[in-house]
């Protein structure tokens, strides 16, 4: 943890600052690698670097390991895994896919390996693109944080988004070791808190430029307490973002606690519009436009809406997204099978189960069934190719950090 995150982190029940109590395990003096934080009315553990701010009895058990040194001890109290899984968290994965196959068997690692060029990411990563480009540099030196970020796909997109003399993107999350895993492989350059998204945001007022909660807001219960908190960490002239929320009246898989998409929007207290996630996907996939002029004004219809909030009118237009660097490798997007042919690429779209091709149908319209493609085209000499990218633009083509699959 580094200590400069002392300056925004907040209790998250009596929301005074905290401090860093006792002997501390640093590498560098201002990284806190193993300690515990206190404040007026709490102490919570700080474990390979990650502050967990929440409370029960085996944090409480976590706290006294720490205190004697027994780190190992603290590690297995706070790792939201399986016992038999907890050592493996350590092991020497060579990738993420290798990682997130081996500690989530029964799909949910099939479904992270694919984030990156899945139909619900591909909006979220356009609303992330075209609102911080406009609140990034208008509210500089405050953060980007992204709430419920899972194994955080969506904090990298933010982290290069973010202008290089602002602070690290924050990433919040109640899971410990989808945490541990987005520092490994995803984000390392991330800030990250282990929370609870029904408590209050553990961070300070107007810390934020952006709050981003994507693909996640459906299954919070405390709805009102979480919108107006993550408003609360929003400056003025940020904005505050809520994508793929699953909407009472449509089809979901997994619906969670759904409300009607007016009943969202009127969870915000700053100008705020609805948009249908099945056109920003369309608009995105076909012309790199996001398109948050338009608003939904029904609530019958889309499945899945996301919204957007902000007092600066200049997030409500029409963003044409340039072409972004690739910041990582480029690779064949997962929901094709690859195989090699000389110095050709067979390209077939296969999705990892009837469950994954039901739920994320919306691929196979921006996704061609078969494809063959030169294999220099990986080659980083090419990324910039016209050809290339028009295969980036349709998420053929994805940029992902270098461990990743
Ligand atoms: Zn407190």
């Amino acid at each position: 943890m580094r200590r400069e995150l002392l300056d925004v982190l907040r209790c998250p029940f009596c929301g005074g600052p905290c401090e860093v109590y006792g002997h501390a395990h640093r590498t560098l003096p201002e990284v806190v690698v193993h300690g515990v934080l206190g404040c007026a009315c709490c102490a919570y553990p700080i474990v390979d670097g990650v502050p967990i701010m929440k409370t029960s009895d085996d944090l409480s058990d976590a706290i006294r390991a720490i205190e004697r040194g027994a780190i190992d001890d603290a590690r297995a109290l706070v790792t939201d895994l399986p016992e038999r899984d907890r050592a493996t968290l350590r092991a020497p994965f060579a990738s993420f896919a290798d990682a997130v196959t081996s500690l989530l068997p029964d799909g949910e690692g099939d479904y992270y390996v694919r984030r990156f060029g899945d139909p619900t990411f591909i909006v979220a990563d356009g609303i992330a693109r075209a609102v911080a480009r406009v609140v990034g540099p208008s509210s500089a030196g405050r953060r980007f944080v992204d709430v419920c970020s899972g194994c955080g796909h969506l904090a990298r997109t933010l982290d290069t988004l973010r202008s290089h003399d602002a602070p690290p993107v924050m990433a919040l999350d109640a899971s410990f070791w989808r945490l541990q895993v987005m520092r490994r492989f995803i984000a390392p350059d991330a800030d990250a808190i282990c929370m609870d998204a029904n408590l209050a945001l553990p961070l300070a007022s107007h810390s934020a430029s952006l709050a981003i909660c994507n693909d996640a807001f459906s299954y919070v219960w405390s709805k009102r307490a979480l919108s107006a908190d993550m408003q609360r960490l929003v400056h003025p002239q940020g904005a505050v973002v809520l994508t793929h929320v699953h909407s009472m009246y449509g089809e979901n898989a997994t619906a969670g606690n759904t409300l009607a998409p007016s009943a969202y929007l009127a969870l915000l207290d700053r100008p705020a519009r609805l948009f249908d996630d099945a056109r920003l996907r369309d608009e995105r996939v076909r012309a790199q436009v996001v398109d948050l002029e338009t608003p939904l004004t029904v609530d019958v219809g889309p499945d899945v809406v996301s919204i957007v909030a902000s007092n600066d009118p200049r997030v409500f237009e029409e963003h044409v997204l340039p072409d972004p660097l690739v910041h990582g490798v480029l690779r064949v997007n997962p929901l094709y099978l690859v195989t090699a042919d000389d110095d050709r690429l067979q390209l077939e779209l296969s999705f990892p189960s009837a469950h994954y091709a039901e739920e994320f149908r919306a691929a196979r319209a921006y996704l061609p069934a078969t494809l063959t493609i030169p294999r220099r085209w990986l080659e980083r000499t090419h990324w910039n190719d016209v050809d290339v990218l028009a295969l980036r633009r349709s998420s053929i083509l994805l940029d992902v950090p270098e461990s990743y699959v």
